[in-house]
């Protein structure tokens, strides 16, 4: 049974146990969404989660009465009149905004009714026993601040308890990987209220940044691309001809180009300055590239990539932790190329694309081709053309795929990639877009073979897409117990009694030589103590050193998540880290 049906009926049954339970509380709307469902209600005490365990039980109770779902077409005038004796004010407010020339849908169960499109399910048994409430929160009516604040209700369902139970699971599971409250514990960052949605990497944080940002580096030299950088801040005129001035604008940050004003009196700006705006996206920029000196055939394709960092003026309710944020740095490309090399650059990158996710612990993953949509620029026969390259690019590489049937851009097909997290999640990380548009727009063009003048083709392409959502998924996926090769510490020294400390102390010193990111602990605080706190820190290996090992030269290794320790000669267990914190693209070519 389809999940949206039982979730649908769901909040029916939630809104007529509230009412039945607290009559006089008004109903709003209650709409599927993901993984769940929610209703609003206006009540004068907002609700707890304190009262779930009753909403549950009356839900049951009026689930087993087994009342059918009959559907009733009312007029507007019908409809309102009798939302309104009721005092169902929200309501009468939704049927007003419903257009005169649409017939009205009510929905029946027993003596519960409701506005709804519809479909329902045959009787309200059918929600079954798998449902549950999962957390209250206000919410503005029509989700703006100066409406009343409503009640909101979240629960999910599903087809039976075994269903449910796994899904309740995997979200208790989210929560004790929450990037969040991992990354306060490994401290790796922070987010303030004067920078919404931009983050303060501190150095842990940083160092997996960085590591990122030299692995993507370097396959991406090892694969035939340029690497640029290009400015932050361009004159809103450079947004106007790439169109984005008016189909992104507010997504953008604008700045105005002036010299404000330092008295203490009068406005900052005059708002007569030339506008300007951050980049959300480093495309137009490369075309300026692209499109200095003149271009032949033989130099395509020319594949330029930057880790360009791009603003997003995102409202700041949707800003989740590294998720969602304003300022992400992108390992952004884009390939300008021939017609007859789509297929071919395809191929390639979606070779590289796979070496990556691989390298990061990623098998699983899930291949989108977005065709044709019903609303579409261009002639039939070129996206049947772009679809039939991107295709057959696919099929040439052995990855399975899926039709996402007219989900591609306005102007091009588009493939994306998504990946299986460690507990069933998946995440769209990788996209490539085709484009013909913007080399028209900007005038990317190259001198063909026979001497005439053509238009390149851009692929939009993104492995990672931003940085700091793939290491928040990453945070996610691992809980936090990075790779080896990432980990901010991958070695902690630490010494059980002052006497070895200047032992310690040599061999973080050799360590370190080595390449290996280690620290000293030579704090005078139990083993154990500190043994606990560099695993909240997820530090994948502990040397632990006393007189003993001093004496002979060794080391006990303690490994993250294993119990006991292994006492192993200084001299190897430094080789053997080396070996095992070498970047994966580095130990493959070792390996050759
Ligand atoms: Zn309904
Ligand atoms: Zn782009």
């Amino acid at each position: 049974m389809c999940w949206s049906l039982i979730r649908h009926d769901a909040a029916h049954v939630l809104a007529e146990a509230v009412q039945e339970l607290w009559p006089g509380t008004q109903v709003t709307i209650g709409p599927v969404i993901e993984n769940g469902f929610y209703y609003d209600f206006k009540r004068d005490e907002p609700f707890s989660e304190e009262d779930f365990p009753v909403i549950e039980k009356k839900m049951a109770e009026i689930i087993d009465r087994g009342a059918a779902f009959t559907k009733e077409v009312w007029s507007r005038d019908e409809a309102k009149a009798f939302f309104a004796t009721r005092g169902e004010n929200f309501k009468v407010e939704l049927v007003d905004a419903i257009p005169a020339d649409q017939s009205l849908k009510m929905y029946k169960q027993g003596q519960w009714i409701d506005l709804c499109r519809g479909p329902h399910m045959r009787t309200v048994k059918d929600v079954g026993n798998a449902f549950k409430l999962t957390k209250v929160a206000g919410a503005y009516w029509r989700g703006d601040s100066r409406n009343p604040v409503l009640s909101r209700i979240y629960g999910t369902a599903f087809a039976n308890k075994a269903e449910l139970d796994a899904y309740l699971t995997m979200v208790a599971e989210a929560e004790k990987r929450d990037h969040r409250k991992i990354g306060q514990e490994m401290d790796l960052y922070h987010f303030q209220p004067e920078a919404q949605g931009s983050v303060f990497w501190h150095h842990k944080g940083y160092v997996i940044f960085n590591q990122m940002e030299t692995y993507i580096r370097r396959r991406l030299n090892k694969s035939g691309y340029v690497e640029v950088k290009t400015p932050q801040l361009m004159s809103s005129k450079f947004w106007e001809q790439s169109g984005h001035w008016g189909k992104y604008r507010e997504n953008m940050f604008v700045v105005p180009d002036e010299v404000p004003n330092v008295e203490d009196t009068g406005p900052v700006l005059t708002g007569e300055g030339d506008l300007m705006a951050l980049k959300p996206m480093n495309c137009p920029a490369h075309v300026q590239i692209f499109n200095q000196g003149i271009k032949s055939y033989r130099d395509l394709p020319l594949r330029m990539a930057e880790f360009g960092c791009c603003h997003r003026n995102e409202a700041h309710g949707a800003l989740h932790g590294l998720m969602r944020v304003r300022q992400m740095t992108q390992d952004d490309a884009h390939i300008f190329c021939r017609e007859d090399q789509i297929q071919a650059e395809t191929e390639h990158f979606v070779h590289l694309l796979y070496s990556v996710y691989g390298h990061m612990g990623f098998d699983d993953v899930v291949i989108k081709l977005a065709t044709r949509p019903d609303k579409f620029g261009g002639t039939v026969e070129r996206w049947d053309a772009a679809e039939k390259a991107l295709g057959d690019a696919l099929r040439a590489t052995g990855y399975d795929f899926e039709i996402a049937e007219g989900e591609g851009a306005f102007y091009a097909p588009k493939l994306e990639f998504h990946l299986k997290d460690a507990i069933g999640r998946s995440w769209q990380v990788g996209t490539l877009q085709l484009d013909y548009v913007l080399p028209e727009r900007l005038d990317a063009t190259y001198v063909a073979e026979d001497g005439s003048r053509q238009y390149a083709v851009m692929l939009h392409r993104a492995i990672l897409g931003s940085l700091e959502r793939f290491i928040g998924m990453m945070i996610e996926n691992y809980a936090g117990k990075m790779p080896i090769w990432l980990a901010p510490t991958q070695v902690v020294v630490a010494t059980i009694v002052s006497e070895a400390d200047a032992y310690g102390e040599k061999l973080v010193r050799q360590l370190q030589d080595a390449g290996v990111r280690a620290e000293l602990d030579a704090r005078n605080e139990k083993i154990n103590y500190k043994v606990r706190e560099h695993s909240v820190g997820r530090v994948p290996l502990m040397f632990v050193v006393g007189r003993r090992e001093a004496d002979e030269g060794t080391v006990s290794v303690r490994r993250l998540g294993v119990e006991g320790q292994k006492v192993l000669p200084a001299d190897v267990a430094i080789e053997s880290l080396v070996l095992e914190g070498t970047p994966p693209d580095l130990k493959q070519i070792a390996a050759e």
